[in-house]
């Protein structure tokens, strides 16, 4: 039986010569040539794929790296593409690691090693670094999106969805870790090779040689780097194929977090993109004044669990760069206190093994030090936790160029014609659409009737209590969470499924307020002033959302529950990849686990 999945991400045996040059103790074996790592890269992998002449000419370019180890390539690659490419090109840098290094780590690796003119890269790859989750991460950089996957490469290759035109086979020598140059290894570095694609490795063992040239590559030895003789290139002798067409004009229905979040990642990539909207920018569950960035906690990594945590660190580095970008919305990461629930005990989470850096256990004492306030019990404290404002967010994420928000413009029904969508508004107007985004949560079954997909709503209040409040530290999540949302704090959210009318009611108000009590002991609170607000969620049976494509030309992002902040932002990356033919930042097995057309019980 094979053992239940967990987060853990293994730490690499690291260890520093006298030099400062980083070596693998449990390899036996260096991450660079101690006669100049950057030049290696250059010698080998660069000149290797004939790099950076192929890059000529070409809009996007993927490279795909087995043992990403001290990110030296990467660095020297990315140095390399700012420099000799275009602003409009861009670069995908694919790379897997079984023993990621930590940011403190690589920052050591590199301090006696890196050229000074790196160090501004360098930095840019630790401001971006995911959370130590296993599977992929997904890192928009200036100009360059690396793709990181943290796990073994046997496995993770197996999972990829991309079209790799350069190989960096840089594992540790194939005497010292012969796992990573298996014949499945290289079954799928051929899988995943564009029909030109290109290989370099400082290795010319035979048994590669021999592997590669059995998967389609004309390998050839030429003179090695340093002490090295020889080392492997190749090229696969087929004809560059023409690159596949990107839409250029795309219909987005709803102008919440899903919509928003879609519209904007393709107007990035320059498509023009039409939002319809029935009534306004986030007029429904997105329309909170301020909503929690909060991954699902189970017992184990199931499928929902893994989703949830990769869109959680992907929408914390998302809002980074979207701050970086200018957008201007409310953003705040106190930490997240998550205090277990009547059936659930403080201790259950261990068996998650989620990094320390992610998440980490707390007593009642400790809790109650970093909320400011008694809490009711130990629980597990969440760094990155954080807040934000989706009104503000969408706001910002739809002001774009490329964008165009049609507001008030509901649509009535959807039909393909031909090789277009027909969207008909409730105005009679008609649209035609070459690819179309349904991202209109409670709304989608009725335009999506010929498609049924069992979806259920919950109708969620909040509740509302202006200053003054106590002075709570940080987010505290329980049967519902309390957010110290500026002067104010916002607790919610109710489930119900029973009245959808929208009214906010006292005994919600009770509710959200019994929950906040139950947590905090002995809370006092005005509640002369309470307000709330309700909104109607789009909930699935499994509790992944609907992401992909569900007939030519007909996207979905819906179905996101509760958890849109964290859910929307990377469905939507993901959506944007597929259409632009880049590679696909989720694992394969995630996608049919998210995929419109998966087997759902109907509830
Ligand atoms: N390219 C790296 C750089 O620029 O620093 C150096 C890579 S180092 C020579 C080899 C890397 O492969 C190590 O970081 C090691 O942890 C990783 N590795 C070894 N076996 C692996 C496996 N089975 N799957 C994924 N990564 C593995």
């Amino acid at each position: 039986m094979s053992p239940l999945p967990t987060a853990h991400v293994p730490l690499p045996d690291l260890a520093f010569s006298e030099d400062g040059a980083p070596y693998s103790r449990e390899f036996g074996d260096i991450y660079f040539s101690r006669a100049g790592g950057a030049a290696e890269t250059e010698h080998v992998f660069l000149r290797g794929n004939d790099l950076p002449m192929r890059w000529q000419g070409r809009p996007h370019f993927t490279i795909s790296e087995l043992g990403f180890g001290t990110g030296l390539n990467f660095l020297v690659t990315y140095r390399e593409f700012l420099r000799r490419c275009e602003p409009s090109q861009h670069l995908h840098f694919i790379s897997v690691e079984r023993y990621p290094l930590t940011p403190e780590m690589l920052a050591q690796a590199h301090a006696a090693w890196l050229p000074a003119e790196d160090a501004p890269l360098l930095k840019s790859l630790l401001d971006h670094y995911p959370l130590r989750l296993p599977g992929w991460h997904q890192l928009k950089l200036p100009r360059c999106t690396l793709t990181l996957g943290f796990g073994d490469a046997d496995t993770l290759l197996t999972t990829l969805d991309a079209q790799v035109d350069a190989w960096f086979l840089d594992g540790f020598s194939p005497a010292k870790n012969p796992g990573m140059w298996e014949e499945s290894v290289l079954a799928q570095v051929a899988r995943l090779s564009a029909a030109d694609a290109s290989f370099a490795t400082f290795t010319a063992a035979g048994a590669v040689n021999r592997a590669l040239q059995a998967h389609g590559f004309d390998v050839q030895k030429t003179a090695g780097f340093g002490h090295k003789r020889d080392m492997l290139i190749g090229k696969r002798a087929n004809k560059t194929p023409t690159p596949p067409s990107t839409p250029s004009s795309i219909f987005v229905i709803g102008a919440g977090i899903a919509g928003a979040t879609i519209a904007h990642a393709l107007a990035e990539r320059g498509a023009a993109v039409t939002v319809l909207e029935r009534t306004c920018i986030a007029s429904g569950a997105s329309g909170n004044p301020a909503a929690v960035l909060y991954p699902q906690l189970t017992k184990f990594y199931t499928p929902a669990t893994a989703w949830h945590f990769t869109g959680y660190d992907f929408m914390l580095r998302q809002i980074a760069r979207w701050k970086a970008l200018g957008l201007n919305f409310t953003h705040q990461q106190p930490g997240m206190l998550r205090l277990p629930r009547p059936d659930q005990s403080a201790e259950g989470f261990a068996s998650l093994q989620l990094d320390a850096s992610i998440m980490r256990y707390v007593t009642r004492t400790q809790a109650a030090e970093i909320a400011g306030m008694d809490v009711a019990s130990d629980g597990w404290f969440l760094p990155h936790g954080s807040w934000i404002s989706p009104p503000e967010l969408c706001h910002a994420l739809l002001q774009h160029t490329n964008i165009t928000l049609r507001e008030q413009t509901g649509v009535q029904s959807i039909a393909r014609d031909g090789n277009q969508w027909r969207v008909t508004l409730d105005s009679g107007e008609m649209l035609a659409a070459e690819q179309l985004i349904v991202a209109n949560a409670g709304d989608a079954p009725r335009l999506l009737a010929d498609y049924p997909m069992p979806m259920g709503i919950s109708a969620g209040q909040v509740s509302i209590i202006p200053a003054p409040v106590p002075p709570l530290h940080c987010i505290i999540s329980h049967r519902g969470y309390v957010i110290p949302a500026g002067e104010q704090w916002l607790m919610g959210a109710t489930y119900d499924r029973s009245d959808y009318s929208g009214a906010v009611t006292d005994a919600n108000h009770a509710e959200n307020l019994v929950h906040a009590r139950a947590a905090l002991p002995g809370l006092a609170l005005n509640e002369t002033s309470i307000i709330g607000r309700t909104s109607l969620r789009a909930t699935t049976p499994d509790r992944l959302p609907y992401v992909g494509e569900l007939a030519p030309g007909l996207h979905v992002s819906i179905g996101h529950g509760s958890r849109g902040m964290i859910s929307a932002p990377l469905a939507a990356e993901i959506l944007a990849a597929q259409l632009f033919h880049e590679p696909i930042p989720l694992a394969r097995n995630l996608l049919a686990a998210i995929h419109p057309r998966r087997r759902t019980k109907a509830k």
